[in-house]
């Protein structure tokens, strides 16, 4: 039985993941389940897949957990705090672990995973946007291994040859083209995008998704972010990668050849296909998704992005070129902007101007340790706060 870690299984992703491990009990146990404060949901969770550990990331919301569970006649160990969250992610019964928290908040117990030699599904993305060098340096030294779950990232994972660690020169690869569905507002005019609410940027036409990357979507911040991923997973650099606009969501990624050929990888936009690969690999296992009906998706477009219009992918590429500690503070300024956006605090189109202003005014250093990153990402936080309350 492989022993798994379910980092923020409360959310779209860990759900998802839940959903592909029930259909396989004999292949998987679950260790650890987490959440931030959604106690019914760890609770209900806590019932059906019964883990030796659930930790709350809020530790009031542990305190009730332990007293629901107990009054349930459960032994399930609880543990607060993101102490609780480097445990079960390093512990040594959890082979796997599924990075599934969303934002900065994964980072440390993302690397506590890395660290401990762990097979980590990573989605949660931040973690490398914003300790890129020092993640994968955490992979090599703890011996883990890193299975993509991001549906591009899983994409091209699957469209690479085996020994893509060697450098894509080396291995005859010449780009990977990153597909992106332009979320919600990919057709409406910049004036109609003043006024679009939150439950609108939500509502993506492809993927059913948390409500932070569903922004991030709609602003294409997303793609941004995972132009950064896909640097440091494939060893490569950005203007190796192509951000390409496919609105069917169909294709998931693909990967180009010296020779003129170009892999992809196409399925139903459903991320149990990307987390049972994962799971699973190098085998393959039932993951619930329906199989592809090419006929009934009959046609599949492509465009360039615009990064007028999508002004926050071009932040990212800038982040990018910078280096040092500027995508930590793009991710962070970000994060606080989507947040503000989300509470009605911020217009939609008032948040590349947070971000942007945030980059402007904190200098991004180079060589930065951990501690100096928690530290930028704080600052920019508060600056992007400054300035979200003068807005208002
Ligand atoms: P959700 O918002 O749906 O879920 C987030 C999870 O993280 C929840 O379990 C939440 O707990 C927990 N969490 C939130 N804040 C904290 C915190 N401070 N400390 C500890 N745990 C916390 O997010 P998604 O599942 O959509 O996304 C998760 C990650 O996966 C993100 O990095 C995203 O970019 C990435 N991803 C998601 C995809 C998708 O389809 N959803 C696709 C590709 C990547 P609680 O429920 O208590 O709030």
């Amino acid at each position: 039985m492989i022993g798994l870690t379910v980092l923020g299984s409360t959310g779209s992703i860990g759900i998802s993941t839940l959903d592909v491990v029930a259909r396989h009990p004999d292949r998987y146990r679950i260790v650890a389940l987490t959440a931030n404060r959604d106690v019914d949901g760890l609770y209900r969770q806590c019932l059906q897949f019964r883990p030796d550990y659930a930790v709350m990331a809020h530790r009031d919301a542990a305190l009730s957990l332990e007293q629901r569970l107990k009054e349930a006649g459960s032994s399930i160990n609880v543990l607060a705090g993101v102490e609780g969250l480097e445990h079960v992610a390093s512990i040594s019964d959890a082979h796997y672990v599924m990075a599934a928290i969303v934002g900065a908040a994964g980072l440390l117990p993302t690397l506590a995973a890395a660290r401990a030699g762990k097979r980590v599904l990573l989605a949660n993305k931040e973690a490398l946007v914003v300790a890129g060098e020092l993640f994968m340096q955490a992979v090599e030294q703890g011996g883990a291994e890193i299975l993509p779950i991001d549906s591009e990232h899983n994409a091209v994972f699957q469209c690479m040859p085996a020994d893509f660690s060697h450098g894509l020169d080396q291995v005859g690869v010449s780009r990977i083209l990153l597909t992106a569905s332009g979320g919600p507002f990919r057709t409406l005019s910049l004036d109609q995008l003043q006024d679009v609410t939150p439950d609108q940027a939500c509502a993506h036409p492809n993927w059913d998704m948390g409500r932070k990357i569903s922004v991030d979507s709609a602003t294409m911040m997303n793609k941004g972010l995972e132009v950064i991923e896909a640097c440091w997973l494939f060893h490569t650099t950005p203007d190796r990668i192509k951000v390409v606009l496919h609105p069917q969501s169909v294709i998931h990624s693909m990967v180009a050849y010296t020779d003129g050929s170009v892999l992809a990888q196409l399925g139903n936009p459903d991320m149990r296909t990307p987390i049972a690969h994962a799971l699973a690999w190098p085998e393959r296992i039932e993951s619930g998704v329906a199989p592809l009906d090419l006929f009934d998706v009959a046609r599949l477009d492509f465009e360039p992005p615009s990064l007028e219009r999508f002004a926050c992918l071009r932040l990212a590429y800038e982040a990018i070129e910078a280096g040092g500690t500027s995508p930590a503070i793009l991710n962070a300024a970000n994060e606080m902007a989507v947040d503000a956006f989300l509470s009605g605090k911020l217009r939609f189109t008032d948040i590349p101007g947070v971000i942007g202003s945030v980059l402007d005014t904190l200098p991004g250093e180079h060589g930065a340790d951990l501690d100096t990153l928690l530290a930028i990402d704080e600052s920019a936080r508060r600056r992007a706060e400054q300035l979200i309350r003068n807005r208002v």
